[in-house]
């Protein structure tokens, strides 16, 4: 594993790629632009191209936001390098794959346990809170001005739940308290990113939470939102980000599954533990991944088969 900084690693390149994961969540947001705005002030003469699906309104906000890249055009020559931030997997880079795959350099910085290492340079801490936690370890402290160091800050709030998750450790909070001393005004980039909901996003969670259910005898707990649910309370996919962390806080509660109707017989599965269950193992079983304590999957066929092979294994680890 590479510990050089990351201009060292990107070298002389001149033409340089970076994206996060499909259906960006805040770590994918904020690594994708620190690593952009850090890139951009180290290397002047390059061209840095960041790439992403329009992040959403709790990182309008971020200076440089504007900069993303989500009409995926890619120039017409190959990158120089590549760089996949956050993503645990190659097809997590969607529409920046075949980019990706064509660049002279791939580099992949990571915090996923499920990481498969598919890059020429690959740099996963599976135990660090988040890919921008990463990030920093790479970067040149002082080199780091406000804007990325929003970013960063962003991108570690949101992976560990505004410092609550397990993954929180005493390095973490001295990174934040680090790139607190930047000027970041945290009280508000942290209600404005992380507690502020849309109007439809609330009507969303009442909605799933409404509609939960207890199963394995109150060990897990499982909401369904289907197609026809999210077009008639005119819920985007947006929306139901945070839906499967208030379901993990109920009592006696071990496992918590979201499950959203992306198309027929295709549904978006989350999954969060309160610890005993690891649900990275059950996601990575169904081809997905993630962390011990939140994972997720994309499953076909019929829901019923499905919930009961995953009820299944749940239930190995009560
Ligand atoms: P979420 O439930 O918020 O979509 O994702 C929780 C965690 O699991 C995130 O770290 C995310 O990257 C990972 N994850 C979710 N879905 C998938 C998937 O289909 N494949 C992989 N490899 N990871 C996933
Ligand atoms: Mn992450």
């Amino acid at each position: 594993m590479s510990s050089e900084l990351l201009e060292t690693i990107v070298g002389d390149a001149k033409r340089i790629g970076i994206s996060g994961h499909i259906h960006p969540d805040g770590d994918s947001v904020g690594a994708v632009l620190g690593c952009y705005l850090y890139l951009k002030n180290m290397l002047p003469d390059s061209e840095i191209y960041p790439y992403l699906e329009a992040p959403g309104r709790s990182f309008r906000m971020l200076t440089g936001i504007d900069k993303i890249r989500s009409d995926f055009q890619f120039p017409e020559e190959p990158f120089d390098v590549f760089i996949s931030v956050d993503c645990g997997s190659r097809d997590r880079l969607g529409a920046c794959e075949e980019a990706f795959q064509a660049a002279k350099k791939t580099v992949n910085i990571d915090h996923h346990i499920t990481n498969t290492g598919f890059a020429d340079v690959n740099h996963v801490e599976a135990y660090s809170s988040s890919t921008c936690e990463v990030l920093f370890g790479l970067m040149n402290p002082d080199a780091i001005d406000l804007p990325t160091a929003e970013a960063l800050y962003i991108g570690i709030m949101h992976d560990t739940g505004v410092f609550k998750y397990s993954c929180t450790s005493e390095k973490t909070m001295k990174i934040a308290g680090y790139l607190m001393s930047k000027g970041i005004d945290t009280a508000d980039l942290i209600d404005r990113s992380f507690y502020m909901k849309s109007f439809t996003q609330l009507k969303a969670l009442g909605f799933a939470l409404n509609k939960a259910e207890l199963v394995l005898g109150g060990k897990a707990i499982v909401s369904i939102l289907r197609i026809n649910d999210m077009d008639k309370l005119g819920i985007t996919i947006a929306d139901t980000e945070g839906i499967v962390s208030e379901l993990r806080t109920t009592e006696g509660v071990e496992c918590a599954v979201f499950v959203r109707e992306e198309a027929p017989e295709t549904f978006k599965f989350s999954l969060r533990s309160n610890g005993k269950v690891d649900v990275s193992v059950i996601s990575s079983s169904f081809d997905g991944g993630g962390h011990r304590m939140a994972a997720g999957f994309t499953a076909k066929g019929e829901l019923d088969g499905i919930l009961t092979q995953l009820y299944a294994m749940i239930m190995l680890q009560l």
